[in-house]
């Protein structure tokens, strides 16, 4: 069954590259430099109506109105952490709700988007997949997100400096709406967010990752890979089935070949499962001899699935083994504990909330 996005209301005009817009802008009889200044008025003044933008004539300014929307997107709530990360939920125009994270580094400020509503993959860690997939986000539904994301910091005076594709669905399920997604908030007439500071995680699409090494220019990749072994890696990610970690690895080590870039692999700990000495010993066996990073996460816990934390002590001996084997890991810093800032846990909630 082919994903679809929302197609019952006028495109966003965020859904545009810059190119898009030229050939838009031709095709009503206007000049192709306007879409510069579109897209200065868009993500530079980051104006909300088509009315502002008065270097366009009012023809024009109506014919984008007539062909396009650009309305925020609606805020249903927000979580503040004490340690400054703010989980939206918002609101589509067709009333599916998605979240947005907004992340506070000591380099910047990063947004974590969503791609998909919901999401089909079906990870057995993530409350994400519990209610299946809903449907693909435009590309102007993503590019929204990073938006009102920037238009909260503006108020502080602080920019989205780094976007990591990390959030609801699998980007890679969505990709012609990624690329474009990519290509605006990269743009440098734009938000000019800078492609380095641009990860992509997928959980293993592995004809996408041939294509992203083509494709994606200089924004990061990161997978998700959870486990050492494929027997292991099948039971809490069902995609392995159908990817199997020998024809993910193997997209792995062509990726690099053919980009020179690092590739960061998350390792989710879930206590008790993939957290053992021999798992560390395994997993170094298996990315050891790549040009590759690893991010190992201490899960928070999910209240709809039974995986527990891994102690602290075992979090260190885990990166330790890899380390010793000359793999270069971090520990990711836990934001937002004191909210429900596990991926999809505020959705859910107000799934719940609203179901009764
Ligand atoms: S972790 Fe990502 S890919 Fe896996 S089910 Fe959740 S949203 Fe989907």
């Amino acid at each position: 069954m082919p994903l679809t996005t929302f197609t019952g209301a006028k495109p966003l005009i965020y859904s545009l590259t810059q190119d898009e817009m030229k050939e838009w802008l031709v095709s009503a009889g206007d000049k192709a430099f306007r879409a510069q200044q579109i897209f200065d008025w868009l993500y530079v003044k980051r104006v909300s109506s088509f009315e502002e933008m008065s270097n366009l004539s009012k023809e024009l300014r109506e014919k984008l109105a007539d062909t396009f929307r650009m309305e925020p997107l609606k805020e249903i709530t927000h979580q503040e952490s004490q340690d400054g990360t703010i989980k939206f939920l918002f609101q589509l125009v067709d009333g599916h709700a998605i979240e947005t994270v907004i992340m506070r580094h000591n380099y910047g400020n990063s947004i974590c988007v969503t791609t998909q509503v919901g999401c089909r993959i079906g990870c057995t860690f993530c409350a994400s997949t519990l209610g299946g997939l809903k449907r693909n986000l435009d590309a102007g539904e993503i590019v929204s997100q990073v938006l009102t994301a920037q238009r909260r910091l503006d108020a502080e005076g602080e920019r989205v400096s780094h976007v990591v594709v990390m959030g609801i669905g699998e980007p890679f399920e969505n990709f012609e709406s990624l690329m474009a997604f990519l290509s605006v908030i990269n743009d440098n007439r734009g938000l000019n967010i800078g492609a380095r500071h641009i990860t992509v995680s997928t959980s293993g699409i592995v004809p996408k990752i041939y294509e992203f090494a083509e494709r994606g220019g200089q924004v990061n990749l990161a997978i998700s890979l959870h486990a050492p072994n494929t027997e292991l890696r099948s039971q809490l990610m069902p995609i392995n089935r159908g990817f199997p970690l020998a024809k993910l690895m193997e997209a792995c080590h062509h990726y690099i070949n053919k980009t020179g870039r690092r590739i960061s692999f998350e390792y989710g700990l879930f206590g008790g499962k993939n957290d053992q000495p021999e798992h560390a010993e395994e997993l170094a066996e298996l990315i050891g001899d790549m040009l590759c990073h690893v991010n190992l996460i201490p899960v928070n816990y999910v209240p709809e699935r039974d995986y527990v934390r891994t102690p602290r002590n075992e979090i260190f001996q885990f990166k330790r083994i890899l380390e010793e084997k000359g793999i270069n890991v971090t520990i990711r810093r836990e934001q937002g504990s004191d909210i429900a800032a596990a991926c999809g846990q505020l959705r859910a909630q107000h799934a719940k909330e609203t179901v009764g």
